[in-house]
């Protein structure tokens, strides 16, 4: 039986799994003691826990526990890697290499930088979203002290080749951080052979509660030199003060075992319900485009942008359905996606954009209902929309921009 509303927004959280929060629950009531006292069992149960949880973590993506910081999340772990980089390495260089599609969490420390007097170097993201390896090869130079790039972009999916990105920048000598937020315990993401050196990451785009990340630093020759963004207590090796939040992070260790072991089977089951959610809409309407890369996207993003329609206005008409338009994806206020922006989509469609995300919760009845729903509102809102012509002379094949 179908429930209401469907939750179609996993890009921008998930809900808890019920195995994490049944693992999480006792270290709330029983196992509440804090991770950092030494001097009875409570503090040592809970540090075990954490620990454990820590190798569960550095499991997922190939990298040892010492290698991961908790955070309070991606957008901490990213400023903590990006100004600490900038700050640590000013010696050696001012230059930044980035993406302009990269979350606003990195894109407001580089404006934060860029103040400071640091050049931070936006590289082209191709109409898919890609960074080509080559521009950056030819942008690194002896200033460079980070490369920053997103794995996979949280609005249109596309993948970034990290392996060659990584390579180029262990050959030229660069620290490369990637924000691999919508990726890890998606898809494989192994943080020796990408080569990456510092990688940002977030418990609730997984199946974890809301409030943990890691930031993974790689303990190889030579050491990585940060600043810490809060201070205190000593905690996390000095980069990251304050009480562990030891419920959340087991919840999110247990979140990154179940991602390990179903990895595989849920990327071709939520694959399949995406790819017949995608072909149904662009068969069923005209005048639909594909945002983002066919083929090298996260398996669980669709977004479309619908030719004379505005995002909002269907947003509003399938309120049982919780979707994302292109202006509300990264940021608390509404302005439209710079990520479609610049990956070169015209005003109008960036307005007309909506990011479908699913997740482990989704059924095909649901995804039934989400098609037919989705195809009956728009063509109700273009029936009354002057803006939309049916005759248009299409040359592309359907669900392709020209
Ligand atoms: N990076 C990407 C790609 C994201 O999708 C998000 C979340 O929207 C973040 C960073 C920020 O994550 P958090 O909510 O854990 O701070």
């Amino acid at each position: 039986m179908l429930r209401f509303p469907i939750y179609l927004d996993n890009h921008s959280t998930t809900k808890v799994d019920p195995r994490v929060l049944e693992a999480m629950l006792p270290y709330f009531t029983e196992n509440y003691g804090n991770a950092a006292s030494k001097a009875h069992e409570f503090g040592w149960k809970a540090e075990a826990a954490v620990e454990l949880a820590r190798k569960k973590i550095a499991n997922l993506i190939n990298s040892e526990p010492g290698e991961i910081i908790f955070t309070s999340g991606a957008t901490e772990s990213i400023n903590l890697a990006i100004k600490g980089i900038a700050e640590n390495y000013v010696s050696k260089g001012n230059q930044v290499i980035t993406t302009p599609i990269e979350h606003k969490a990195g894109l407001d420390s580089y404006k934060s930088l860029e103040k400071k007097g640091y050049n931070i170097v936006y590289l082209n993201a191709d109409k898919y979203g890609m960074t080509n390896p080559d521009e950056l090869e030819r942008a690194i130079n002896d200033k460079t002290i980070l490369v920053s790039i997103i794995l996979a972009n949280n609005e249109i999916g596309t993948i970034n080749d990290i392996a060659e990105i990584g390579k180029i920048c262990r050959e030229k000598k660069v620290l490369f951080h990637t924000d691999a937020t919508q990726a890890v315990g998606k898809i494989p993401v192994d943080a020796r052979e990408m080569k990456i050196d510092l990688m940002s990451f977030s418990s609730h785009k997984m199946y974890g509660p809301k409030g943990i990340g890691a930031l993974y630093i790689s303990g190889k020759f030579p050491k990585i030199k940060l600043t810490p963004q809060i201070d205190g207590g000593g905690h996390e090796k000095g980069l990251r003060s304050g009480t562990l939040n030891v419920p959340a992070i087991i919840g999110f260790g247990k979140a990154c075992e179940i991602n390990k072991k179903e990895m595989v089977s849920e990327c071709n089951k939520i694959g399949e319900l995406r790819d017949k959610l995608e072909n149904a809409i662009i068969a069923k309407l005209d005048g639909v485009y594909l945002n983002g890369h066919p083929e090298k996207r996260l398996y669980n993003n669709l977004n479309l942008s619908f030719e004379g329609i505005e995002a909002d206005a269907l947003i509003m008409s399938i309120k049982d359905i919780a979707v994302s338009s292109g202006s509300a994806c990264s940021s608390a206020t509404l302005r439209p996606s710079h990520v479609l922006k610049a990956i070169g989509l015209p005003d109008k469609l960036v307005k007309s954009s909506i990011r479908f995300g699913l997740g482990r919760f989704n059924t095909a009845e649901e995804i039934k209902y989400v098609i037919n729903k989705v195809v009956e509102k728009v063509n109700n809102l273009r029936d009354i929309s002057p803006a939309y012509s049916k005759e248009t002379d299409r040359k592309t094949p359907k669900g392709v921009r020209a």
